[in-house]
């Protein structure tokens, strides 16, 4: 006899989550919700709070109201392990991600051998085979600067997939490429989902949002204005203001 599993609860949920700086309101009580196995896309103009948003999830902002949870836990809890809650979660940014002065494998190899207690020939090992299985196994000697900017943020997403997080937040990561080396990053970003990945993505790629994404929201100064399947925000959206921002953009 089959035993079903219990049903799993959302990776990341926020709620009523509100974030100034100074006399900026910057997110305005912002809920949000994302299942397990899915990639939610944060899409909406400069400044509307979208990095904002992902930096609270991470901890790197502090809060001023409402709360977030990851897998059931209440990290604004002020009792919460911030760097516990950091492990658990994989962040990659738009440039700048990797350490110049060390090889490809011991950027990847970090994180797991220092924060997570593995052995360096454990740490290797599982770097080369995440490094193979990426498309990237003839780098891993490499220095980054020997890199091009794509395969850097490629290597950048399997340094982050290396401690095995439970939530990959992937912020506007194509921003500062050539457009010739956009395709291989998003390849990649495919792939991690196609193997289960959670993850939240920041971007202004809204092709690859429509194709990628099981939810997407739009942003409109700290307020998610919109938010449904592709399909929906898209194919027919309900509001002005994103319908303005789409055609600006697509
Ligand atoms: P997006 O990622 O959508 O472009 P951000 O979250 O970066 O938007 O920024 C949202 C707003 O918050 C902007 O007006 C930005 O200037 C402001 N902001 C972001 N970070 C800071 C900060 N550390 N200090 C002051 N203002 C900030
Ligand atoms: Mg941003």
């Amino acid at each position: 006899m089959s035993t079903a599993a219990a049903p799993e609860g959302p990776v990341l949920r926020m709620e009523e989550v509100r974030k100034s700086f100074g006399t900026s309101l910057v997110l305005r009580d912002v809920d949000l919700e994302v299942a397990p196995h899915t990639v939610t896309a944060l899409i909406g103009a400069s400044g509307s709070g979208k990095s904002t948003l992902l930096r609270c999830a991470n901890l790197l902002e502090e809060v001023d109201d409402g709360a977030i949870w990851l897998d059931g836990e209440e990290i604004t809890d002020p009792r919460a392990d911030a760097d516990a809650v950091r492990r658990r979660i994989g962040v990659v940014f738009q440039a700048y991600n990797l350490f110049p002065h060390l090889t490809v494998l011991q950027n990847i190899t970090l994180a797991p051998r220092r924060v997570h207690g593995l052995s360096r020939a454990d740490a290797e090992a599982q770097a080369r085979e995440l490094l193979d299985r990426l498309g990237l196994g003839a780098k891993a000697d490499e220095y980054p600067d020997r890199l091009s900017g794509g395969q850097q943020q490629r290597t950048a997403i399997v340094r982050a997939l290396a401690v095995r997080p439970r939530l990959l937040l992937l912020d506007e990561i194509t921003a500062a490429l050539d457009p010739e080396l956009v395709g291989e990053v998003l390849n990649l970003v495919r792939e991690v989902k196609d193997e289960g990945m959670t993850m939240v993505i920041a971007t202004h790629e809204m092709t690859f949002a429509r194709e990628v994404a099981d939810q997407v929201c739009f942003l409109d100064a700290g307020v998610v204005l919109e938010r449904g399947t592709p399909q929906e925000v898209f194919g027919a959206p309900r509001e002005a203001r994103t319908r303005r921002f789409l055609r600006r953009i697509v």
